[in-house]
């Protein structure tokens, strides 16, 4: 565990997560209020991206802002607010690409910058959010607002427009909005469980996010795009037959507008076949990292002490499905001698090897399973009777004596073994092999001994 934890985690598709989103509030139009003619609520990826990922996610979400602003502002028949942000069509290239790009990635920036100051100053997380978000959502104001009126002294953006904008209904509901889905997200990303699960993508991630697993994920977004693209041609086509049969000329001009229009359609279409994409490959990884992983124990890979437990309680419960069932405690005799003797990574190569000789000899007819340190226990519900046990734990034994400690020293084991009766629980079977395997213990170790009724 401590050794994954150590790498790097993914960020990566998380913070593409929110480039997808930036897209397709971009292109769907849901990023602006259209009402309210220019007013966006573009920023607030870029002040989550900063928030959780930090300067460089948010310089990241701040471009993109930037570049689909200058895009949809290139559009015929915005608005001449709007049109200040197209290089293309204002009458200053560096004022548009500064407002539309530069002051968008500054301020990218200036939040991260803001949430890094901040990150250790004590109060409470939804105020501080709260307040963080509101500024850095003034300071892209300013960013981009006084120098508009620099760039472009026909638009006359004085201190007067400025106070009006920031003092205004429109402004009220952008805070709103603003901190409304800030506190939202913080909230949602307290969450225990989705730390936990957050946890086991992170991990899975690095050992089961596999080229095939790309590629099958690869596939399925290709293949949604697809499908949502023949959809968009399809309503193309069927928009130019109306459009002919209305006995329309489109204009040159209005042709290429509809071309962009489907671009960008398709830019948001990508946008949410990467978001679909995404959460299905962390479905999946979820998936093939607990069939793999989270039962078992990541030493040895024997089922955990969990597990063992949950399956005993099922036997007992399904009597009819495990109608003859042995339970058996294993401990190594002297553990903590050949630790101290030998050090703890011939300790680590006997608790190993050991599990190993187990599975060897048991793993076909039950569950073998590790229940911490030097302990195992070993559930035979299969074909097995008492004779057919004992020939197995000597052969488990001799396995076990043959491990190599460097010298003359043998490895053994203690085991305690009791039949599964007419218990209610299964602490009850637990007692009963766990006092063999004390008697063992006090008679000298190195031996087994199975429970009788007395
Ligand atoms: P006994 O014959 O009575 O069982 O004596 P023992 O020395 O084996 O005593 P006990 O079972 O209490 O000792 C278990 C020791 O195993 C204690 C702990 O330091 C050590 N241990 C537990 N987990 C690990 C592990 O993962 N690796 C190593 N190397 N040692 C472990
Ligand atoms: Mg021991």
């Amino acid at each position: 565990m401590g050794k994954i934890q150590e790498r790097p985690l993914f960020y990566g598709h998380k913070i593409s997560l929110l480039v997808a989103i930036e897209f397709v509030l971009a292109f769907s139009g849901l990023g602006y209020f259209i009402p309210y003619g220019s007013a966006t609520i573009m920023y607030i990826p870029v002040i989550a991206a900063a928030y959780f990922y930090g300067i460089k996610a948010g310089v990241l979400l701040g471009a993109i802002f930037g570049i689909t602003s200058i895009w949809k502002a290139s559009m015929a028949g915005v608005s001449s607010f709007d049109l200040m942000f197209s290089p293309f069509f204002s009458t200053s290239i560096a004022g548009s690409l500064y407002i539309a790009l530069g002051a968008r990635i500054l301020f990218g920036f200036a939040a991260g910058v803001l949430f890094a100051l901040f990150k250790n100053v004590k109060i409470n997380e939804y105020v501080k959010v709260t307040v963080l978000s509101i500024t850095a959502h003034l300071v892209h104001t300013f960013l981009v607002l006084i120098p508009m009126g620099y760039f472009f002294p026909d638009a006359h953006i004085d201190k007067k427009y400025i106070a009006g904008s920031i003092f205004s209904i429109n402004e009220m509901l952008q805070i709103i909005l603003l901190t409304v889905s800030m506190c939202a997200t913080v909230y949602i990303s307290k969450n225990k469980r989705l730390a936990e699960i957050e946890k086991i993508l992170d991990e899975g991630r690095q050992s089961y996010y596999t080229k095939r697993l790309k590629i099958e994920g690869a596939f399925f977004v290709l293949f949604l795009f697809l499908v949502i693209l023949a959809l968009m041609v399809h309503l193309h086509d069927m928009i130019i037959i109306v459009v002919n049969a209305a006995d329309i000329e489109l204009p040159f001009e209005a042709r290429i507008m509809f071309i962009n229009l489907q671009i960008q359609f398709l830019v948001g279409v990508a946008a949410i076949s990467h978001i679909i994409g995404v959460f299905v490959t962390s479905y999946r990884v979820y998936s093939v990292y607990h069939i793999n992983n989270a039962d078992k124990d990541l030493m040895t890979g024997l089922y955990s002490k969990t597990t063992a437990v949950d399956y005993g309680a099922t036997v007992i419960n399904n009597k009819k499905d495990f109608p003859d069932t042995y339970f058996m405690m294993i401990d190594i005799d002297n553990f903590k001698g050949i630790n101290d003797t030998y050090g703890h990574l011939m300790g680590d190569k006997v608790i190993i090897n050991i599990a190993r000789f187990l599975e060897k000899h048991f793993g076909a007819y039950g569950l073998v399973s590790r229940f911490g340190g030097d302990e195992f226990a070993v559930f035979v519900t299969r074909s097995l009777n008492e004779n057919d046990i004992e020939i197995k734990i000597k052969e488990f034994q001799s396995d076990a004596a043959s491990i190599s400690l460097g010298d003359d020293r043998k490895v053994t084991c203690s085991i305690g073994v009791c039949h599964v009766d007419n218990e209610k629980k299964f602490d009850e079977v637990y007692k009963k092999a766990d006092e063999m395997l004390y008697l063992v213990k006090s008679a000298g170790r190195n031996g087994y001994r199975f429970y009788k009724k007395m």
